[in-house]
């Protein structure tokens, strides 16, 4: 079963590498799905929709009206800080294949355990930057491991 929800906000970011019009400073209405692979629990529900909201939630407001900026790019960093305008700094360019690639990966760590908990398996990015071009990251989600079992079964212990 596969369920997904979609995402969106407004950002500027420039490619300082790149050859044509994308190194100039310009934005973009990101358009995002996020697609949850697993299996529906008793009631129907792979996972409440609420909640993958709330858990991407910091990284849609800090990058919605922001500046995207790679933290290589000396020259944009400097204009962000100068001014004061709202920017992120990111450890990569900001292509589509990155930023999709990112998501994956942020989701599959500060979530995980929710994840695992709603027998999550896979979980599937896809980042629209325009109305026609868009980068798809994909990332398991790893099972639990038995040294991570035995610390959370330690910690709901001391929790009684
Ligand atoms: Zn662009």
């Amino acid at each position: 079963m596969k369920i997904a929800k979609r995402f969106r906000w407004e950002a500027a970011h420039r490619l300082p590498w790149h050859e044509g019009l994308c190194r100039n400073l310009h934005g973009h209405s990101y358009r995002m799905i996020v697609e949850l692979e697993g299996e529906p629990d008793a009631r129907g529900m792979v996972l409440d929709f609420q909640h993958l909201k709330r858990a991407l939630a910091p990284l849609v407001e800090a990058w919605d009206h922001a500046i995207l900026v790679a933290e290589t790019d000396a020259e944009l960093l400097a204009v962000a800080k100068q001014t004061g305008w709202k920017h992120a700094v990111l450890p990569f360019d900001t292509t589509a294949e990155n930023l999709s690639d990112y998501v994956a990966g942020y989701l599959c760590e500060h979530a995980a355990e929710m994840l695992r908990t709603h027998r999550v398996r896979r979980v599937r990015v896809r980042l629209e930057e325009t109305e026609t071009c868009y980068a798809e990251a994909e990332r398991a989600v790893a099972p639990e491991t038995h040294a991570n079992g035995a610390a959370q079964a330690a910690t709901k212990q001391h929790a009684r």
